[in-house]
């Protein structure tokens, strides 16, 4: 990976407060960090942690009854996000920062064509019409290695495997050439295999297009095999990002060992799986101290009143840990 000095995204301090019958609580909070032209970053972290959250306040399309991002910024291209119009978001949404979604069924319209799928996406976001259109649209299906471009515009969605579906919904999320992809666990849908050659796929046309892909998963294979670098979110915080390989060599938060711990691995014999004892929070709870102290192994009593800041340490981590303190 080759890095420019800027980052393509910096997130800064981003808070989105979600909100119902059952209370209120941050589904985002104060979460920051960057994304260079080229680079993979990964967000994981248990169901509920806050990663597909973050990605959508991003992109400004949290379901707008129910949440409401209220502080921080999203800065792209030196402008920031969360002060332009609705008008002007949608100028970027497809066009600079694209999303690929975990269910390729879902994400397609199962009764119109691959084609006019892709057209629609082609004519909204590079304007083309005619032959240029079916042209582009022919690239689009080669580049991400459908067979016979021409005969997939016409088919259907079901005509197309699980694995094709996905690269279709890969075609369009590039049809507006974007600087941003954010893929939020797209090959969950997948088998192992398919997943293997989807991820070389996107690994491969970002090598090209100097694609920041924020890439979302709970699946650590995929991590190590996609990202130059992890975000670690829980209860809506980041609590460390590090290097990928750094990450797995020496994490330095809690919850990341322990997550690295409950991995299943072929080499190491166990009579049972480990798993991290007890829940996540929910969101709505109120919240004193670091949000993982009930299930700590290493929890103090300050960490249970004061929540710890994120310091940098010496090693290239950057983690949220009353462990490390100066
Ligand atoms: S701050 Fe305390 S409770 Fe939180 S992860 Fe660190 S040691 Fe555990």
């Amino acid at each position: 990976m080759t890095q420019q000095a800027q980052p393509i995204l910096q997130v800064r301090n981003l808070v989105t407060r979600i909100g119902g019958k059952r209370g209120f609580g941050n589904a985002v909070d104060d979460v920051s960090f960057d994304l260079m032209p080229g680079e993979t970053l990964g967000l994981v972290g248990e169901s509920g942690s806050g990663k597909s959250m973050t990605c959508l306040s991003v992109l400004r399309l949290t379901p707008p009854a129910a949440t409401h991002i209220t502080g921080g910024q999203v800065i792209f291209d030196g402008e920031d996000l969360l002060r332009k119009t609705g008008a002007e978001m949608r100028g970027y949404r497809g066009r600079r920062i694209s999303m690929i979604l975990q269910d390729p069924m879902r994400a397609l319209n199962p009764v119109l064509t691959v084609g006019e799928q892709i057209f629609e996406s082609l004519r909204l976001h590079r304007g083309l019409r005619g032959a240029a259109l079916r042209e582009a649209a022919c690239e689009l299906l080669e580049r991400v290695r459908i067979p016979d471009p021409a005969a997939g515009l016409t088919a259907y969605p079901h005509h197309f495997s699980g694995g094709m579906r996905q690269r279709v919904v890969g075609a369009i999320a590039l049809a507006g050439n974007p600087d941003i992809l954010i893929a939020d666990e797209p090959t969950t849908a997948l088998d192992v295999t398919v997943q293997a050659a989807f991820l070389d796929l996107l690994k491969s046309i970002q090598r090209q297009d100097r694609l920041g892909i924020l890439f979302v998963t709970h699946d650590f294979a995929v991590v190590s095999r996609m990202c130059d670098r992890v975000a670690v979110m829980y209860a809506g915080r980041i609590v460390e990002t590090a290097p990928t390989d750094m990450l797995f060599d020496r994490p330095r938060h809690p919850y990341t060992e322990s997550l690295l711990r409950s991995v299943p691995d072929v080499d190491r014999r166990e009579e049972r799986l480990y798993a991290i004892p007890g829940q996540p929070p929910s969101v709505f709870a109120p919240r004193t101290g670091c949000p993982f102290a009930p299930r700590c192994p290493r929890a103090m009593d300050r960490c249970r009143q004061e929540t710890p800041p994120t310091r940098r340490l010496d090693d290239g981590h950057e983690v949220s840990c009353w462990l490390h303190e100066e």
